[in-house]
C-alpha cells in the first residue's frame, strides 16, 4: 500500500524534485480505494493547489507505476485509473456509475503457471469483472 513517506522516499530516488504539489498527490492517493483518475485528482486537489496541472498528476502518477508504488488500471476504456494497492486483486466496474471496486483473487496466481511448460513464475494478474453495481441495480 501506498504511504506518503515511501511516495517521497521514491520519488527522490528517482531523481524527482520534492514540492508541495507532489506531496498533494501523494496524500490524495494514500489509503484511497475508489481508484480514482487523473482528471478526478486533478479537480479534487485544485482548490488547495492552484500551482497543480493535470500534466504534473499524469508525470508523478507514472513515476509512482514505474516504481510499482501504484497500479494503473486500464479497467474503464475513457480514463485510467490509479490504485494505491499494488497487492494482486481483481477490480469491478459498474457499467452504469462507472465505479471501481476490489474484488479478491478467487484463485492462485501460481495456478496459472502450472497450466503450461512456458511460464517460470508468476508475479501479478489483472482481472477485470463488468457489471452493475448493487445500488444501481435496486434503483
Ligand atoms: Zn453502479
Ligand atoms: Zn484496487
Amino acid at each position: 500500500m501506498l504511504t506518503v513517506d515511501k511516495g517521497i522516499q521514491y520519488l527522490q530516488g528517482a531523481g524527482a524534485k520534492i514540492t508541495a504539489t507532489r506531496i498533494a498527490i501523494l496524500k490524495s492517493l494514500e489509503n484511497r480505494r475508489d481508484h480514482p483518475s487523473a482528471e478526478r485528482i486533478f479537480m479534487d486537489l485544485k482548490l488547495f493547489c492552484p500551482s497543480l496541472s493535470i500534466a504534473t498528476v499524469y508525470s508523478t502518477a507514472s513515476l509512482l507505476a514505474r516504481g510499482s508504488l501504484i497500479r494503473v488500471l486500464s479497467i474503464d476504456e475513457k480514463k485510467v485509473c490509479y490504485d494505491p494497492n499494488t497487492e494482486p486483486h481483481g477490480h469491478f466496474m459498474c457499467r452504469k456509475c462507472k465505479r471501481v471496486f476490489d474484488v479478491p483473487f478467487r484463485f492462485e496466481l501460481g495456478a496459472a503457471a502450472d497450466a503450461s511448460g512456458e511460464i517460470a513464475s508468476v508475479e501479478d494478474a489483472e482481472i477485470f469483472y463488468y457489471g452493475l453495481c448493487a445500488r444501481c441495480e435496486r434503483s
